[in-house]
């Protein structure tokens, strides 16, 4: 018998929220990370916004990923008495041309938006919830949309995994299948241990596990900014436009974000600043000229052909597990999907079609 069901090597947002499912399924679990801890700086806030793009496109399965994060994140608020990992700031999207505009409109017919998720904003109203947004043809304001402190969101999930039974080590480990035995030996310094099940949930990185290496997965490098006004701003939802604002405490900003699919390194750069500064002034009338730069961060998302994520087991080896490929919906996504695999896994569950590493095949 092994030590572990599963080892999951990375510790975000798909290797905290998977290792969390299979623990609830009962399942021994082993959460490996060798660049985070309990205390780890993080990107300072992510947006969940299930109207995705230009287009305002209700993503996935939207309701039952919204419901598995937000369920999650309830649990982790209870458990650490903290007020801190989320902001119910609600996402307005100002139509700041006509083509959103018309987007927009139809976004709200075309999908069908669980009740009180949306609903159109005319210009005035906008202008009254925010006087410092940019001139614009009224908007989406969506009620359901919120701001997660991402630094803050992990630490306490890690935390939490490890108090629930998690055995988490954030430091280098190697893995190899013995085939005889039918499971994975686990190096972690000069300790071993085995398990039933690898899942690699390692981001971009993913495709330095040689097992993962040859799938059509892209990394796009994002850069994001954060921001100090001089005085209190007077407004706290997070404004999605061509860019993104979200708030933080009284005076912070957190602007994104580049989309850089060539990139040497993880350095962050001036021609981005200037990129996102110009998103700051598309957003707001009166608030660029009076911010200042606190912090420029980078970090790369895994993009997919279908744009969603990828789980399942790989086709040579079915111990040998995939959870990445989260694209710009990293939160949204990362509950609901690590519950599909844990299902998958566990009982033996069909993984949807459009989500299975499978569907790379050939
Ligand atoms: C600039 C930017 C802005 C974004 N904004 C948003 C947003 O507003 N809302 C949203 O939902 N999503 C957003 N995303 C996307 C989101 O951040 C990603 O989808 C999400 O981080 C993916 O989570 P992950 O766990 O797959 O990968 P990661 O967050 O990259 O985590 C992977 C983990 O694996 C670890 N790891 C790497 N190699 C190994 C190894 N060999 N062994 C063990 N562990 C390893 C890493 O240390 C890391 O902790 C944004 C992304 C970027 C870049």
């Amino acid at each position: 018998m092994s030590d572990f069901y599963a080892v999951v090597f990375g510790a975000g947002i798909c290797g905290t929220a998977i290792a969390n499912e299979l623990n609830k399924a009962g399942k021994k679990v082993l959460l490996i990370d060798p660049h985070v801890s309990e205390d780890a700086p993080g990107p300072p806030a992510g947006l969940v916004n299930p109207a995705t793009g230009m287009r305002a496109k209700l993503c996935w399965n939207a309701k039952d990923c919204y419901e598995a994060l937000r369920n999650q994140i309830e649990t982790l608020m209870d458990y650490s008495g903290r007020d801190d990992l989320v902001s119910d700031s609600g996402v307005l999207r100002p139509a700041i041309n006509e083509k959103l505009a018309k987007n927009f409109k139809k976004a709200l017919d075309k999908y069908e938006w669980p009740e009180g998720w949306v609903r159109w904003m005319e210009e005035e109203e906008i202008e009254e919830l925010n006087p410092q947004i940019a001139s614009n043809l009224g908007g989406l304001y969506l009620e359901c949309g919120y701001t997660v402190y991402v630094d803050n969101y992990l630490n306490t999930y890690r935390t939490y995994l490890r108090e629930q039974g998690v055995a988490c080590r954030y430091e280098e480990a190697d893995y190899q299948y013995d085939g005889s035995a039918g499971q994975f030996m686990i190096q972690i310094g000069d300790d071993e241990r085995t398990a039933e099940h690898v899942v690699v949930a390692a981001g971009y990185r993913t495709p330095e596990f040689k097992e993962w290496a040859g799938l059509p997965l892209e990394g796009v490098k994002g850069q994001i900014v954060q921001f100090e006004a001089e005085e209190d701003l007077k407004w706290g939802h997070a404004v999605s436009a061509k860019g993104y604002c979200m708030r933080r405490g009284k005076r912070k900003l957190i602007v994104g974000s580049t989309y850089e699919h060539h990139f040497d390194s993880l350095e962050t750069t001036e021609e981005a600043y200037k990129r996102i500064a110009g998103k700051l002034d598309i957003m707001f009338e009166d608030v660029s000229s009076k911010v200042t730069k606190q912090v420029q961060m980078a970090g790369v998302r895994v993009t997919t052909p279908n744009r969603l994520p990828v789980i399942g087991r790989h086709p040579n080896n079915d111990k040998m597990c995939i959870y990445t490929g989260m694209n710009s919906k990293g939160l949204l996504y990362s509950h609901y999907g690590a519950s599909l695999l844990t299902d998958h896994l566990v009982d033996g569950k069909e993984i949807p079609e459009e989500l299975d590493v499978h569907r790379f095949e050939g």
